[in-house]
C-alpha cells in the first residue's frame, strides 16, 4: 500500500476491519442509510490505524504554511473518539503534543481537563476520526481560540466536505423512515449508536 492509500485502497481496509458496513441502519436523527461507518472498530487493528494516520499527516504536511508549523503544532481532538486518530498523526507529523476536549452528558458544553492551558497563539491542529456534522469540530474551535489558541487547520479521515481526508463514502442518505426505499421494500434495519 502507497504511503497515502487511494480512496478504493480505503474502503477495502475499513471493510476488511469491519469498519465499514452494508446494510439497513437507522441515525438517532431518524435518518436511514445504506452503510454503517464505525471507524474505531478500524483502529482496533494497530496496522489499519497506522496506514490512516500516516495517510492522514501526509495530506497535512502538503499544506507548507502547516508543515512550517509542525514544531509547535498541537493536535487537538474534539472527544476522546478522535484520540487513535490524533495520536497517529502527531507521530507521524512529530508534531508537539496532543490533547483532547471532552464532556460528561450533552447537555454541558465541551471542556478541556483541569490545568490543560492553551498557549496565546499557540497553532492548533484538529484532528478527528469522522466529519458528521461539524457541529462539534465547531464548539472545540471555539473552546480554543476562547484560550487564546489559534485553529490553522482541520484533518478527518472521513468526510463528506473537501477537506483532509482519506475517502468519501457514498452510501445512500434518506431523510427519514418515510423516504427510505429499504424501508418500503420491507428490510430489517439496525439502529446507531454513536
Ligand atoms: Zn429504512
Amino acid at each position: 500500500m502507497e504511503l497515502v492509500p487511494t480512496q478504493d485502497d480505503v474502503v477495502a481496509l475499513l471493510r476488511r476491519t469491519g469498519g465499514l458496513r452494508d446494510g439497513h441502519f437507522e441515525y438517532p436523527g431518524g435518518q436511514h442509510i445504506t452503510e454503517y461507518l464505525q471507524v474505531a472498530l478500524t483502529m482496533r487493528d494497530y496496522q489499519a490505524a497506522k496506514v490512516l494516520s500516516v495517510g492522514l499527516s501526509r495530506k497535512v504536511r502538503a499544506n507548507t504554511e502547516i508543515r512550517a508549523m509542525i514544531p509547535e503544532l498541537s493536535v487537538v481532538a474534539p472527544a476522546t473518539g478522535g484520540l487513535p486518530v490524533a495520536y497517529g498523526v502527531c507521530e507521524a507529523l512529530r508534531a508537539r503534543q496532543v490533547y483532547w476536549a471532552e464532556r460528561e452528558n450533552d447537555s454541558e458544553p465541551l471542556h478541556f481537563r483541569q490545568y490543560l492551558e492553551v498557549s496565546k497563539g499557540e497553532k492548533v491542529l484538529l484532528v478527528d476520526d469522522i466529519l458528521r456534522t461539524g457541529q462539534k469540530l465547531a464548539e472545540v474551535k471555539k473552546l480554543v481560540e476562547a484560550r487564546g489558541g489559534e485553529v490553522v487547520g482541520v484533518a478527518v479521515d472521513f468526510s463528506p466536505l473537501p477537506l483532509y481526508y482519506m475517502a468519501q463514502l457514498d452510501g445512500t442518505y434518506y431523510s427519514s423512515a418515510a423516504a427510505c426505499d429499504l424501508c418500503k421494500r420491507g428490510v430489517p434495519f439496525d439502529k446507531v449508536r454513536l
